[in-house]
């Protein structure tokens, strides 16, 4: 298959995205070519598919910030024609040729094998946002942090992100509070595992510099004040991981909770993370999702789907997870 479809960005004469076909030579330099079966909606590719914010780097592009396929020719050590794989950031879909098309051309070193006892469509359902979320929950594991030192705060709950954090968290016995802004999600989210809902709108106004100690540990998929409100209420020596910026990229916060409560904040990127620590990530992703609550967070759309699909999750109007089937 010389030719293979694929979703083109381009920004001449105007920025857009369109369904198109792709010649095998336009792909980028890479050992490993891959089919891909499945890819998914994150937040980044609702960006990328808008143009909502530069996340493109080079054009034309095809977006898609992860996929899972097969491996067609591979000329790296450590992947063979019919290997199953799973990729996820190192620019897929900003600077390098991405997942919505059926062909990507990658370099073996950003490949994890797709894990054991996980399907192609089960590790898309999981994707960028779940491998963050397991990221997080790693980092305050890390940090010491465990379900006897009190609750665990997730922000952005119902988001992809979120839910896979709900989801894990409960699963190593936190106490989760999950905050969301959709009222009508309270079920799903304490079917995953939460304990507690609370308004998001309680986090995402201007606050005081330090509130009353409400949790030892946080998620925060969105930045902002929620950021600052959640860093105001965790409790002495406890860890909020920040993964995300969907209310906002700024931090309007004071160093109070980190000199006078030890609180420590931990970073979270998926994109540029050593090879050793995903495999690590994805092992225990593929020990810890019930299956069961992988397929309740998940949505399946097509291929000819993605592009009026994609600016709905920067609506916040995507419940957790958006397969794609790539077909
Ligand atoms: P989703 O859109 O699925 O989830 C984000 C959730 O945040 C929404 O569902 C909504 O949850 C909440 N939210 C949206 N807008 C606002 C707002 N204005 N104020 C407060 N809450 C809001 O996106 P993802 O889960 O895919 O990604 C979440 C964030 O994490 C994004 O900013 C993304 O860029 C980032 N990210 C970072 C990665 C990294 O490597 N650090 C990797 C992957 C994602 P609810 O409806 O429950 O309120």
């Amino acid at each position: 298959m010389a030719k293979f479809k694929g979703i083109r960005i381009v920004k001449e004469p105007t920025y857009s995205a369109s369904y198109s076909e792709f010649d095998e030579s336009e792909l980028m330099d890479g050992d490993v070519t891959v089919r891909v079966s499945h890819s998914t909606v994150n937040y980044k590719d609702g960006l990328a598919i808008t143009g909502k914010a530069p996340v493109v780097r080079r054009f034309p592009m095809i977006p898609g910030i992860d996929f899972a396929g097969v491996v067609e020719t591979s000329s790296h050590a450590g992947f063979k024609p019919g290997d199953a794989v799973v990729m996820t950031g190192w620019g897929l879909g900003e600077t390098h040729l991405g997942g919505y098309a059926q062909k990507a051309r990658v370099k073996g070193d950003w490949l994890v094998p797709l894990p054991a006892g996980l399907t192609a469509a089960q590790a898309m359902a999981i994707g960028t946002a779940g491998f963050t979320a397991m990221l997080a929950v790693l980092a305050l594991e890390k940090h010491g942090m465990t379900p006897s030192r009190g609750k665990v705060l997730v922000t952005g709950a119902a988001g992809g992100v979120g839910s896979v954090a709900v989801s894990l968290l409960a699963k190593a016995g936190w106490h989760v509070i999950a905050s969301t802004g959709r009222a009508a999600e309270a079920d799903f989210l304490k079917h995953l595992g939460a304990a507690e809902i609370i308004d998001r709108a309680e986090l995402s106004g201007p606050g005081k510099p330090l509130g009353k100690e409400r949790w030892a540990a946080a998620v925060d998929s969105v930045g902002s004040h929620t950021l600052a409100n959640v860093l105001a209420s965790t409790s002495y020596e406890g860890a909020v991981a920040a993964c995300g910026l969907a209310q906002g990229m700024d931090l309007p916060t004071s160093v109070a909770p980190f000199i006078l409560r030890g609180v420590g904040l931990l970073g979270i990127d998926s994109v540029m993370k050593p090879k050793a620590a995903r495999l690590v990530a994805w092992e225990r992703l593929a020990r810890d999702l019930d299956p069961a609550k992988l397929a309740e967070i998940s949505t399946t759309i097509g291929y000819d789907q993605i592009i009026e699909t994609a600016p709905k999750i920067l609506e916040g109007k995507l419940r957790g997870r958006t397969i794609v089937e790539i077909g």
